[in-house]
């Protein structure tokens, strides 16, 4: 991307650490802040005094008076320019809103996220001001409810297999095919829709803006769902629907690079989302402990217990220092976050299925029953592991994203030792040993270039183990980063177990990095290491443990068992069942 700075964490995978970006975490304290939280304040009244979770839930629909509602709110209209009505809200802005929202209801949250961080979000990047002239204020208001149709029933995580087909016809195109699961699709009137086009004698996708009053689109029933049952999931029929070629979104055949940009920064509303369920949880679950009394105590005075509370405060406290450095990564304007935002959705969403699990254990059988509200958030929080690209394709993406830069430097040095491969007398055999030793150098010094110091700089001296863990941390995802390219060269693509320890990798030196710079922002700015002594044992635990994650992978990258994984998988799989059957040794 020109004029884009490059992204913090693709640089981490080259070794190459720009520490001045840890110096002073963002805080709350952006221009704008109060007015922010007036309004936050607001929503949060009306959401307590509107919205009766259990009741949706049971009702497997928001009631249209809370979606009218949610469009006197603004709630619509929160990330678009005050210009075409809305709040334009920052990245940050818009996230904590979700956050909040999601501790009361995950329907709710899903379906004013999905119109804005999916449903419009391709018109808010892409659109001319023309197209965003023409829809925008309606999306403000909610007249217009947008959704975002990708998904096939052939085509989820490949989306490129997609069917749905545009047909050009003077200027306009008709648009048939069919989307599954399409969030606020029964009730949506505005759809950025991903169909093939030919493009000389080419099938590629195109972006394009559809609206329900164009005729020829339709809905089938609300689907069953586990949960996030008051959000509407439906499939949505495309029949002859005649659109005009001035609603294309970037252009023509560009509806790849569309959707991946719309989906990098939504990723960023479902970190915030998991963060609300992660913290309503936690806050439910120490209220349940301190009250629940057994043995004569209450359960929080017992360390299996505190041990499941301290996870929870941590993955709260990592989710959150994470997703904001990343909003604020955003907000900058000038940099690439794709890498990042996906690290806070695939972290995120865990870490809440984990704490949502933790909780509902505190609260033994009353977490099982529905009155305490935990079984429903466990269903409604399951979602976030599997929509706007799944862990295993964001793992994925997160190493090959991070390992394109590394390993086109090894290409070309690869090249480079190609052309030594010709040697046809001792004399040129000698110079390519010698070459050859100056070219291995090269690879490695070329590879390890700006490589992070010992310990890096700037942070106050009681975080300076952490320090040194960052350090550590940022070689180990280079230095295996660049091993993994030397040992698997292009068949690294097919290596997905060691792509996704690569991937994890990335993910707590990320959490590391966020998290020293946050506490020791905290340090330096509110009142000294004293002062924030139980924060900073805190950020200290959660430091150590993701480092001690880290060891663990860079161990299992030399020594796994990834062939006799893929073995048992594959003979399972031929089997068509389990195949050990005790009672068939009788
Ligand atoms: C409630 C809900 C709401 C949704 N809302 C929307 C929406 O608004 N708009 C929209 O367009 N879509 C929506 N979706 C679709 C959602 O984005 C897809 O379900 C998701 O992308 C996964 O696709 P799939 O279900 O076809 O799974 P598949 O792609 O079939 O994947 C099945 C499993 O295989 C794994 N897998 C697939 N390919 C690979 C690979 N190459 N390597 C390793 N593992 C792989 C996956 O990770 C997964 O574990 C929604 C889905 C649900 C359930």
């Amino acid at each position: 991307m020109p004029g884009v700075k490059s992204s913090f964490m693709k640089s981490l995978f080259n070794g190459s650490f720009n520490e001045s970006q840890l110096h002073n975490y963002p805080f709350f304290d952006t221009p704008g802040e109060s007015d922010f939280r007036l309004m936050h304040r607001s929503i949060e009244d009306w959401i307590k005094e509107n919205c009766d979770a259990m009741k949706f839930d049971d009702d497997k629909k928001l009631p249209p008076e809370v979606v009218q509602g949610c469009r006197e709110m603004g709630l619509f209209g929160l990330i678009i320019p005050e210009a075409y009505g809305g709040s334009e809200f920052s990245q940050t802005f818009y996230t904590r809103t979700l956050e909040m929202m999601n501790h009361y209801d995950a329907s709710l949250c899903i379906t004013v996220g999905a119109h804005q961080s999916i449903g419009l979000k391709g018109l808010y990047l892409f659109g001319t001001d023309e197209q965003k002239k023409m829809y925008m204020p309606r999306l403000a208001t909610g007249e217009l409810i947008a959704a975002f149709a990708l998904t096939e029933p052939g085509a989820g995580s490949d989306a490129a297999g997609l069917k749905a087909r545009l047909v050009r016809d003077g200027d306009s195109y008709v648009l048939n095919g069919s989307k599954l699961w399409i969030t606020n699709g029964g009730m949506a009137d505005f759809f950025t829709v991903f169909a093939k086009e030919e493009i000389d004698g080419e099938d590629k996708i195109t972006a394009i803006m559809v609206t329900r009053d164009m005729g020829g689109v339709s809905h089938g029933p609300e689907e069953q769902k586990l949960g996030i049952r008051a959000s509407s999931t439906v499939e949505v029929y495309f029949k002859d629907v005649r659109v005009p070629a001035a609603n294309v979104l970037s252009k023509p055949g560009d509806g790849f690079k569309v959707a991946m940009g719309i989906l990098n920064q939504g990723r960023l509303g479902l970190a915030g989302g998991a963060l609300g369920a992660i913290k309503s949880v936690l806050n439910q679950s120490i209220g349940y402990a301190k009250n629940r009394k057994a043995f004569g105590h209450s359960i929080s005075d017992f360390g299996l217990i505190q041990d499941m509370i301290t996870e929870m405060t941590c993955h709260a406290y990592a989710v959150e220092s994470m997703t904001y450095l990343t909003t604020s990564f955003v907000d900058a304007g000038d940099m690439d976050y794709s890498l990042e935002a996906a690290i806070c959705k695939v972290y995120g969403t865990e870490a809440a299925w984990r704490v949502l699990n933790l909780g509902m254990q505190i609260h033994g059988g009353n977490g099982y029953m529905k009155d305490y509200g935990l079984e429903r958030k466990l269903r409604d929080g399951r979602i976030g592991i599997i929509f706007e690209g799944t862990n295993e394709i964001l793992r994925l993406f997160i190493a090959l994203t991070g390992l394109k830069e590394p390993a086109s430097e090894y290409k070309r040095i690869g090249r480079e030792l190609q052309s030594l491969q010709n040697v046809r007398n001792l004399d040129s055999l000698n110079d390519a040993i010698s070459r050859f030793g100056v070219i291995s150098e090269f690879a490695f010094n070329q590879v390890k270039q700006n490589v992070v110091a010992e310990k890096v700089e700037g942070f106050n001296e009681v975080l300076s183990k952490e320090a040194e863990r960052l350090s550590t941390a940022v070689k180990a995802l280079s230095n295996t980063t660049a091993k993994l390219i030397r040992q698997y060269g292009q068949k690294l693509v097919d290596e997905q177990m060691q792509l996704a320890r690569l991937a994890d990798i990335a993910i707590d030196t990320f959490m590391i990095a966020a998290v020293l710079s946050r506490a020791n922002s905290v340090i330096e700015r509110f009142g000294g290491p004293e002062k924030n002594a139980q924060e900073l044992a805190l950020a200290q635990l959660i430091v150590r443990n993701a480092k001690a994650r880290i060891n663990q992978n860079v161990y299992n990258i030399k020594a796994n068992k990834d062939e006799d994984v893929r073995a048992v998988a594959k003979y399972v799989t031929e089997f068509e069942r389990y195949p050990f059957q005790l009672a068939d040794r009788t």
